[in-house]
């Protein structure tokens, strides 16, 4: 059963122009950027959180970033990606935004990169990068977070191949569904955090640290 579906999609609001442009840009490159219904659910979550400061894994070419920055109007957002041309998109996209001094992109692996340079503490963390890593990112970035603060993690249910038996996972996906399982398994058990899986987009998993 697919998670999002058009019933859902169709209360929801048209975008501005810019917007629109990404989401085109997206389909036609195959960018797989969040889902409306997803996107919607999380920048309500967001609201009611308000966060000052958001480090998302996983940029794409700064449709969620965007997204997250103009539901939240004093944010700060880092962003890490290491794909250079979608960089260099989500480089462009920002500063056609105008939220370019809200909005800071980190080019580089999430493993590798640095961000405790920029600042020392983010109240949420947006995980929406490779599936197979879950536990690293989390393990990396979770110390970044305060208690109280959340962690968001995008495509947990990936397109229904995590609700299967392993045997019918494509041969080549089927690590990357036994980390993310593993890790979902970790996480859901973890004394630090409480985590609830939201049944909405691909699937999104909010842990609030304690
Ligand atoms: N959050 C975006 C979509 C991100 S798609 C949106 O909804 O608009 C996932 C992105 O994560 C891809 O562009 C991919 O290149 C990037 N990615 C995957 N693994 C990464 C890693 N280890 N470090 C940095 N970026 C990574
Ligand atoms: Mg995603």
């Amino acid at each position: 059963m697919e998670l999002s579906d058009a019933y859902i999609d169709s209360f929801i609001q048209p975008r501005d122009e810019l917007l629109q442009e990404m989401e085109q840009y997206a389909a036609e490159h195959h960018v797989p950027i969040m889902q409306l219904s997803g996107i919607e659910a999380l920048n309500q979550l967001l609201r009611l959180q308000k966060p000052q400061t958001i480090l998302e894994i996983g940029t794409a070419i700064g449709y969620s970033a965007i997204r997250m920055a103009q539901a939240l109007s004093e944010v700060q957002i880092v962003t890490i990606e290491r794909d250079e041309v979608r960089v260099e998109k989500a480089r462009d996209f920002v500063g056609r935004s105008g939220l370019a001094n809200r909005i800071t992109i980190v080019e580089g692996d999430a493993l590798d990169v640095d961000v405790e340079s920029i600042r020392s503490t983010y109240d949420a963390v947006f995980i929406d990068a490779a599936k197979g890593q879950y536990q690293k990112f989390f393990e990396k970035y979770s110390p970044l977070v305060p208690s109280g603060g959340v962690l968001y993690i995008d495509n947990m249910y990936m397109h229904g191949l995590s609700d299967l038996d392993i045997k019918e996972v494509p041969r080549r996906k089927r690590t990357m569904i036994r980390n993310l399982k593993t890790f979902t398994d970790w996480i859901m058990q973890h004394p630090d955090y409480t985590c609830a899986f939201f049944p909405v987009g691909d699937g999104l998993l909010i842990c609030l640290k304690r």
